[in-house]
């Protein structure tokens, strides 16, 4: 198979390792529109699940990627471009990928439709589950995470709390904290009580550290990152790792493209992918992300990020066109 549309990655992860990304959307879907988030705008914004893609077809090419002698991660994680609790065949699909791989099964979710007893149950089958919970009232939650008008934080609370005495499996709560937003003493005060009532086995501090969606994110101050992580008990997600990137995809500049639509890269994370390919295409491919305006490029905390601006299947496909 020259491409995969669902399968991506491994990409290095400081909380999971090598991290097999399966994506069961193709288009960022969301729920959300959260301001800090490292995909850029939701394209579509919704609350309803569906089959968005058919799970035959991640299967097969979930098979295909493990036919390979090159296969190696160290977790299989249902994430990719936006929420994956939005796609109404997930249960059945954690149960296929727990058939196929030894590796724990991990699901990074909002936490939203925890409060969807149906979600909680189709969740229990995956070893990890790691929702995030940013803030502790509804106006703070509007603020960062700009759901659909139909969500009730309240109920969002209380699905987090029923599913976390529910499930067996590690739950490991994420935070991102956005300076001047939710990272007061205040702000992690009230967390904490919230957070007190979520049987959690970790929870992890994050902060912005790819391009977000709206340009006056900040992450907090190390000071307040520090005092977070002491309250909260939590681990801070502050640094990339540079390299650990893989692609099963043939072709380098597919191979970019399939990861930037799910995980922006910055320049020294690019070249030490194409280092670790024996890539002769560097130049090109910068000089083809730099020309490309579907490609979106931001400088961010002195780096220059890349990040796909439509999904990369239907660039990759454009792409073929044009060549024709
Ligand atoms: S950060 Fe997650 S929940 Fe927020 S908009 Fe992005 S994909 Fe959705």
């Amino acid at each position: 198979m020259e491409s995969y549309q669902y399968i991506f990655g491994p990409v290095p992860s400081r909380r999971l390792g090598a991290s097999l990304g399966i994506s069961p959307l193709i288009e960022k879907t969301c729920i959300c529109r959260c301001v800090y988030c490292q995909l850029g705008s939701t394209i579509h914004w919704r609350t309803d699940r569906s089959e968005t893609v058919p799970l035959e077809g991640i299967l097969s090419e979930l098979d295909d990627y493990l036919s390979r002698e090159d296969a190696h991660f160290d977790v299989a994680s249902i994430v990719g471009e936006g929420e994956p609790t939005l796609y109404s065949r997930l249960g059945e699909l954690i149960h296929e990928v727990k058939k196929r791989c030894e590796q724990p099964v991990c699901v990074i979710t909002n936490g939203i439709l925890l409060s969807d007893p149906q979600v909680r149950s189709e969740l229990m089958e995956a070893d990890i589950v790691m929702p995030s919970l940013d803030a502790y009232n509804a106006e703070l939650f509007e603020k960062i995470k700009r759901p659909d008008p139909s969500i009730d934080f309240s109920k969002v609370v209380e699905g987090l709390i029923a599913f976390s005495h529910e499930y067996k499996g590690q739950l490991w709560m994420e935070t991102m904290l956005v300076g001047g937003i939710n990272d007061s003493k205040e702000d992690i005060a009230e967390l904490k009580k919230i957070l007190q009532k979520i049987q959690h086995q970790k929870l992890y501090i994050n902060v912005p550290l790819r391009p977000p969606a709206e340009g006056w994110v900040k992450p907090p101050t190390d000071e307040a990152l520090a005092y977070a992580a002491q309250e909260l008990s939590g681990v801070v997600i502050d640094a990339f790792g540079t390299s650990g990137f893989y692609s099963a995809m043939e072709d380098d500049w597919e191979a970019v493209l399939s990861i930037i639509a799910r995980h922006p890269m910055n320049n020294f994370e690019l070249s030490a992918f194409l280092k670790s390919r024996n890539s002769r295409r560097e130049d090109e491919i910068v000089e083809r992300l730099a020309q490309d305006d579907r490609v979106e490029k931001v400088d961010f905390r002195g780096m220059k990020m890349y990040r796909l601006t439509k999904s990369w299947a239907e660039m990759a496909e454009e792409d073929k066109e044009k060549q024709v």
